[in-house]
């Protein structure tokens, strides 16, 4: 059996960025705080809790230490808390999130009611919302047909897909007067989706490696499952089954952004040992 990485899986640039920086601040021997899991991987941040890092989700109750804020950011107001508190903090939001929160920012700022394309319950939305003083949340085309008003701006969820933002958009610019669009899906994002697409084409199965709770891995395995029938979602190499590869020739391991290579490589092993 054949087995082919996509070209583009696994760890993106904020993931990296958002490690190096934690493990900075764990080198100091204080007391590392993560408000919330650091990234959308199990795997790394069991192994973060083990260096020291203590994943709290609320910072109440929290006297001294550093508190590190997840590659997802938060809203303002809780970075704003945490300074009051005398906590020192150490920001480890991703960049493309942080310029989506500063789009958010801006629409508000110009009296846009803000349309967030994205998952209501996914962290990187929630902090969003709280640079909104007015804004929405939506995730099809179906909710896109029940918004109403004079001046929308539109930003989307980093990890979203680059087709969903374009039909919600089509369906607003049907009624919608007045229409600011930022296309705030991250180039990783966009780099992994081409490639996982690319690969499912040429390939029996399809593997997703990835966090359950990691947003970019989701829609990696939605975009391959829509190409590859026999497609399937991973955390770890230990849930491969040999059932899923009767007469199967060539097989494409993807992975999402917050996905660790020596994950990639322990599942591509597990393929070719097969
Ligand atoms: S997936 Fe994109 S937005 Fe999310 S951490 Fe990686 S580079 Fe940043």
């Amino acid at each position: 059996m054949k087995v082919i990485v996509a070209d583009n899986a696994g760890f993106c640039f904020g993931v990296k960025r958002a490690i190096a920086l934690t493990r900075e601040v764990v080198k100091r021997k204080q007391t590392v705080y993560s408000l919330g899991p650091l990234i959308h991987n199990p795997q790394v941040v069991e192994a973060l809790q083990k260096e020291g890092v203590k994943v709290i989700n609320t910072i109440d109750g929290i006297k001294e230490g550093v508190v590190v804020i997840r590659s997802h950011g938060v809203p303002p107001q809780m970075v704003r808390k945490a300074r009051e508190k005398g906590l020192e903090v150490v920001d480890a939001t991703c960049p493309f999130v942080k310029e989506t929160q500063n789009f958010v920012k801006m629409l508000s700022d110009e009296d846009y009611r803000v349309v967030i394309v994205g998952d209501n319950n996914h962290p990187e939305v929630k902090g969003l919302l709280g640079y909104a003083k007015k804004a929405v949340v939506i995730n099809s085309v179906d909710e896109a047909k029940k918004i109403r008003g004079r001046k929308i701006g539109v930003v989307s969820q980093t990890t979203q897909s680059t087709s969903k933002l374009i039909n919600v958009v089509d369906e607003l610019l049907k009624k919608v007067e007045e229409l600011r669009i930022f296309n705030t899906i991250c180039s990783a994002t966009v780099e992994r989706q081409k490639s996982a697409k690319k690969l499912a084409k040429d390939v029996d199965v399809m593997i997703v490696v990835g966090g359950y709770n990691s947003s970019n891995t989701r829609r990696l395995y939605d975009i391959c499952k829509t190409i590859c029938s026999c497609c399937y979602h991973i955390e770890r190499a230990e849930e491969v089954k040999k059932e899923w590869f009767k007469g199967c020739k060539v097989v494409g391991i993807t992975a999402g952004a917050s996905t660790p290579d020596y994950v990639i490589e322990e599942v591509r092993e597990t393929l070719e040992n097969m």
